[in-house]
């Protein structure tokens, strides 16, 4: 298995994981946890939208290894306000385990009309 052959000098950063997804709701801290066991030193979790934003940071203060990102998916634009942007600049500003601003750009992995 890929976590066993890893080298005892590398660290490993998933940079892009969704934590805060429902389907994880059941088992969440487990596999969390998980990761840590595995060798997975750090986590950035990728934000879809401005209730995703606050949950990934909800989770990031509760583990130590784990940091997120605040934005807004380009899919997710359309439900989007004003305030969204405003609260995701504060979470930006004034929250240290918020390190990055994600997801934003662009999506052509789906085109939905
Ligand atoms: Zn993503």
């Amino acid at each position: 298995m890929f976590f066993y052959e890893m080298r005892e000098d590398k660290t490993m950063f998933d940079t892009h994981v969704h934590l805060d997804d429902s389907s994880f709701e059941p088992d969440r801290n487990k596999i969390i946890e998980g990761l840590y066991k595995r060798g997975v030193m750090y986590v950035l979790n990728a934000s879809s939208d401005l209730k995703s934003s606050y949950l990934g940071l909800s989770i990031a203060r509760k583990y130590g290894f784990v940091y997120c990102a605040a934005g807004v998916h380009p899919h997710e634009t359309k439900n989007m306000s004003d305030n969204d942007i405003c609260e995701i600049e504060k979470i930006l500003i004034n929250e240290d385990k918020c390190v990055a601003i994600g997801e934003i750009g662009l999506e052509y992995s789906k085109i939905l009309v």
